[in-house]
């Protein structure tokens, strides 16, 4: 929009005349004043100023728009008569685009004049409207650089853990069967068992991560029924968990749903081994099956830490992991993003309800048709 500024309303009718016949949005304002004011609240892509006004006169809106971050780079076309001296006229405007048209006005000069303008305006606005997204690109791609440093740092840390305590256990094992104390080289041998299946727990929810970026983690449907997998899930979180307990609540023991039962498992043992690892005081766990509307929902609740209101949203975000506990406890913040996109995949949702200190109920349904 353009913004003619002349005190005598004639001036300013012919000039508003001539521009719309050529199809340019125009506003007008009668004083200096009202101009600082338009343009301080509106956008402009050019302003015709008249020089003489009374009042604040056109040098001096020239002036004050100089000084305001919103207004200093708005071109200015100046009304002035013949005789005005050049360098008066770009006084206090340096920085902004200026010319001047002598009156009377030339309609042709002034309408090319405005033409280049509003040419150069186009492409200033184009210009940062792509400075602006690049920059924020590279904002974006920084962040991204540093969740990733700082995931390298992690996942070396989580893998080595499991490393060095099979590292130790192998030397103990070594020392009790040379002694020949074989309960003892059991009790290292089973040790250094769990402490691999870790390992290969953490390097295949990595190699998953990679799957997902790259599209390829597929899915292998097929029928099976609910309840065997859940007392199969139950009995292998037994095992591998000394003294928790797994309640089963809801009775859909007939259920044969069609899915991928490899990665069902996968979602429900993750959400078992969170709720086990974030509940330290709390050994009860509740694993409930429900219908809800055509969808079958399974819910793991636990009595444990529970999380921070404000962090709940971001929970099944990649990396995620909520700060307060995450010194406390060891994790990479990639399984919870692993059971999204896989019950994604199969069109279902995953959600949350917490409550800090007394819980979280981590839930994912899967439509039956
Ligand atoms: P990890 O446990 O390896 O950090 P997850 O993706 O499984 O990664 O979980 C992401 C974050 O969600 C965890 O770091 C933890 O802060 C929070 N979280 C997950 N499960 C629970 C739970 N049952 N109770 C409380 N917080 C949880």
């Amino acid at each position: 929009m353009i913004l003619i500024v002349d005190d005598k309303s004639e001036n300013i009718y012919s000039l508003k005349q001539l521009l719309e016949s050529k199809k340019f949005e125009v506003d007008t304002a009668l004083s200096g004043e009202e101009a600082l004011k338009k343009v301080l609240k509106n956008d402009y892509a050019l302003l015709i100023l008249d020089v003489q006004m009374p009042g604040m006169d056109g040098f001096e809106v020239a002036e004050n728009m100089a000084g305001h971050s919103k207004s200093k780079d708005i071109p200015i076309i100046f009304l002035s008569a013949v005789n005005t001296d050049k360098t008066f006229i770009t006084r206090g405007y340096e920085s902004g685009a200026i010319d001047y048209v002598t009156k009377p006005v030339d309609p042709d000069v002034l309408l090319l004049k405005v033409k280049t303008f509003i040419r150069l305006y186009e492409q200033n606005r184009k210009l940062s409207s792509v400075q602006k997204s690049l920059l924020e690109e590279i904002e974006f791609r920084k962040e991204a650089e540093r969740k990733k440093d700082e995931f390298i740092s992690i996942a070396s840390h989580e893998l080595k853990t499991p490393l060095t305590s099979v590292k130790a256990y192998t030397q103990l094992l070594e020392r009790s069967l040379k002694n020949n104390t074989l309960d003892l080289s059991n009790t290292y041998l089973k040790k250094s068992k769990i402490q691999l299946t870790k390992l290969e727990n953490l390097i295949a929810d990595l190699l998953d991560i990679s799957k997902i970026e790259s599209g390829e983690l597929k899915l292998t449907k097929d029928h099976f029924k609910l309840e065997s997998l859940l007392c199969s899930v139950i009995d292998i979180i037994k095992q591998t968990h000394e003294g928790v307990e797994i309640e089963r609540e809801g009775d859909l023991l007939n259920l044969t749903i069609f899915a991928d039962e490899i990665r069902i498992e996968q979602v429900i043992i993750n959400y078992l081994t969170n709720a086990i690892k974030y509940s330290p005081e709390a050994q009860k766990i509740i694993l409930k099956t429900s219908l809800e509307g055509e969808a079958l929902k399974v819910t793991i609740q636990d009595f444990g830490i529970g999380i921070p209101k404000e962090k709940i949203n971001n929970i099944f975000q990649k990396f995620y992991r909520v700060e307060e506990s995450s010194l406390r406890f060891q994790g990479l913040g990639i399984g919870l993003y692993i059971c999204s996109e896989i019950i994604r995949q199969h069109n279902g949702a995953v959600g949350v309800n917490s409550q800090l200190g007394k819980g979280s109920s981590f839930y994912f349904t899967l439509p039956l048709n």
